[in-house]
């Protein structure tokens, strides 16, 4: 079986970037406001941001918290955000640092130690459920895939494009890209093509200043770094 070169995109490591001290002094009413305030967002940013007031608020931590024991965690986001595109995503990052948040980064929540949704200090949970756009290109053998979209959904939109192409990945269709791509990713085609993350040749991050960057602009140490090191 042939199989296709992946990139992944968008935030992939968001969460090795920070390194600031939250301070509990600062609100995440403040936070909101930076948000709403903050220029150049492309898309209306209030209706991917959620308060624990908002009515939507559980159900949306909860619908991919993969490991039960931490679906009833004490330590939950103060404000989850569900960016659309880059610009919200930035923003994010940009207002969390000055309002003294952390941020966790979801894509498909299955970290064994619940570590994209659970934290001990206060945090904003960054999901990525609305980017999980994949774009694959039959004849250049590659294919874009966003961090939030699922091993399953690569797969299928693969198989939509090719009967004979691939991507060696996990086994599990659930899991997410994000976790999986900047962890390694071992399944069954694992002993002929390696692991998900060896056939990963590009990628885009968002740095701890905002900055989009490919994988020439981050540099290739970073880039060992971001497929599992
Ligand atoms: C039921 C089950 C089956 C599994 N099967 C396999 C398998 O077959 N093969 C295999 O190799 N592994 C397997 N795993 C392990 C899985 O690959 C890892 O747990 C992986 O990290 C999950 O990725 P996720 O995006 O779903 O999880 P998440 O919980 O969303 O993320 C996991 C970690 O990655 C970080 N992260 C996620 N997205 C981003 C991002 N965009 N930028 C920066 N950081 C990010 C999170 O903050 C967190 O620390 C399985 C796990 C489970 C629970």
């Amino acid at each position: 079986m042939k199989y296709l070169s992946s990139y992944f995109t968008f935030a992939t490591a968001i969460a090795l970037f920070f390194s600031f001290q939250p301070s509990s002094a600062d609100s995440h009413e403040n936070f909101v406001r930076c948000l709403y305030n903050y220029p150049h967002i492309t898309n209306t940013i209030s209706n991917v941001v959620y308060t624990q007031t908002n009515s939507s608020y559980s159900s949306l931590l909860d619908h991919t918290i993969e490991i039960r024991r931490f679906s009833n965690s004490s330590s939950k986001p103060l404000v989850i955000v569900t960016p659309l595109d880059v610009s919200q995503i930035q923003a994010t990052i940009i207002c969390s640092q000055r309002h003294g948040l952390q941020i966790r980064t979801r894509s498909g929540g299955h970290d064994y130690e619940g570590l994209s949704y659970v934290a001990q200090v206060p945090f904003v949970l960054l999901d990525l459920l609305n980017l999980r756009e994949i774009t694959v290109d039959e004849e250049s053998r590659t294919a874009w895939v966003q961090s939030g979209a699922t091993l399953g959904e690569l797969y299928y939109s693969i198989s939509q494009k090719s009967k004979t192409l691939g991507f060696p990945a996990g086994s599990c269709a659930s899991v997410g890209i994000g976790g999986h791509f900047s962890g390694g990713g071992y399944g069954f085609m694992m002993r002929k093509y390696g692991l998900a993350a060896d056939n990963v040749i590009d990628a885009h991050i968002i740095d701890v200043n905002g900055n989009l960057l490919d994988r020439q602009a981050m540099g290739e140490d970073l880039f060992w770094a971001i497929r599992g090191g």
